[in-house]
């Protein structure tokens, strides 16, 4: 039984008359909007954000890109990312923030700017991780597969 549903039970056990189960059940929907605007607005909405915003949409893998991407393949062009996203990025203040992602020459800095996760100000824009607070690894692991997302969508032969 999901957690939602669950909460709605509770509530109609708590509230025997009918007055109280109308009650309830708007109780209940509130609780699911409010369950599902925190935690399931998830990657749709954020990419279908991005899609919207044109400096953002314009970022595509050159040829070159490209074919490093399939030389390498996804998990090990992540894993010189995770490189990149801690060093870069995981101090509460990194050096030459706003301009510590080339644009260009790694798959992942095209794909970092394309999906908003190029500095700490991107990063608390597009995706409300707050800046000055040195990325928590599950902080970290988010990013990753915001990334993987975004270069599993681009068209690229593979
Ligand atoms: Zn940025």
């Amino acid at each position: 039984m999901s957690r939602s549903s669950l909460i709605l039970k509770l509530m109609y056990k708590l509230r025997g008359n009918e007055w109280g189960q109308c009650i309830s059940i708007a109780g209940g929907c509130l609780v699911l909007f409010v369950l599902y605007n925190v935690f399931m607005r998830d990657v749709d909405e954020l990419f279908l954000a991005l899609g919207r915003s044109k400096f953002r949409s314009r970022f595509r893998l050159k040829e070159r890109d490209a074919e490093y991407y399939k030389e390498k393949g996804l998990e090990v062009i992540l894993e010189h990312g995770r490189e990149f996203i801690t060093q870069r990025l995981g101090q509460a203040k990194p050096i030459n923030d706003g301009k510590q992602t080339p644009i260009r020459n790694h798959p992942f800095f095209v794909a970092q700017h394309a999906t908003g996760t190029c500095c700490r100000r991107c990063l608390e824009k597009w995706h409300g991780i707050k800046k000055g607070v040195e990325l928590s690894e599950g902080q970290i692991d988010y990013i990753i597969s915001v990334i993987k997302r975004w270069l599993t969508e681009q068209d690229v032969g593979l």
